[in-house]
């Protein structure tokens, strides 16, 4: 997918294991989308709440889901959250059906979440319950929760703790969304420098840069496209390829 394939009128679903995932793999594409009058919808798995080396889980969760609201505002985007504890990946099913659900409301034509190359359980459960979301939010005879959607384009993004057989693919160029996507990072405690612990803000900055550098771009975000095997399992963006293959259009 390149800036002249986006197609902003359909809404971006993001989906993040932790308040801050989100936004350090799709931030500024979001930012990007909705300065073009798209919607988007951030969804936090949860809130990271027991991430923080000095407060309790109970004080750092409503300051993450503090700074998760104020992220949203600054990217023009909804923030929705999930409530699932953070370390504990074992709500997958019932997040992957909350999901399926908020994928019937939104109608995203893009959705991006974690890849499943990652050592943190969460995360890998972040990818598990979006792809389940995907295929629940597909069936038309689950007709409960709303009418049927499946999305046309499922990405993963690209995350520091995801990065076991990431292969980027796919690129956009956020050079115009940089400034705003700085000021949401900021928005957090972690995203703000000097920061304890792990240098998000100096890894993500860079990371920017440096995807923009192969794209000739001054800054770009980059995602793997989900298999074609796996979009045909999720019913998603297949009318094009069906077509193609067959040599009946394109
Ligand atoms: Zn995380």
């Amino acid at each position: 997918m390149t800036n002249d394939e986006l197609d902003t009128r359909d809404p971006l679903l993001i989906v993040g294991a932790h308040a801050f995932d989100a936004e350090v793999m799709g931030g500024a594409a979001a930012a990007q989308w909705s300065a073009h009058g798209g919607l988007v919808v951030i969804a936090h798995i949860s809130l990271g709440e027991r991430g923080h080396h000095s407060k309790s889980a109970q004080e750092y969760g409503q300051q993450k889901r503090e700074e998760a609201l104020r992220a949203a505002e600054i990217l023009g985007a909804e923030a929705r959250f999930f409530d699932q504890p953070d370390t504990d990946p074992d709500g997958v099913d019932r997040v992957g059906q909350e999901l399926a659900t908020v994928v019937r409301q939104v109608r995203p034509g893009t959705v991006v979440t974690h890849w499943r190359g990652s050592w943190h359980p969460d995360h890998v459960a972040a990818y598990q319950a979006t792809v389940q979301a995907l295929l629940l939010s597909g069936l038309k005879a689950t007709t409960e929760t709303g009418t049927a959607h499946e999305p046309r384009t499922l990405l993963f993004g690209e995350n520091w703790e995801d990065g076991e057989d990431f292969r980027p693919d796919t690129y956009m160029d956020v050079t115009d969304a940089y400034a705003t996507w700085q000021d949401a990072l900021a928005a957090y405690e972690i995203g703000r420098v000097p920061a304890p612990g792990f240098p998000y803000r100096d890894y993500y900055s860079a990371l920017a840069r440096m995807r923009g550098c192969v794209i000739g771009a001054g800054y770009a975000e980059a995602f793997q496209a989900a298999p074609v095997e796996m979009m045909a399992g999720l019913g998603l963006g297949l009318q094009g390829r069906w077509r193609g293959s067959s040599g009946e259009g394109s």
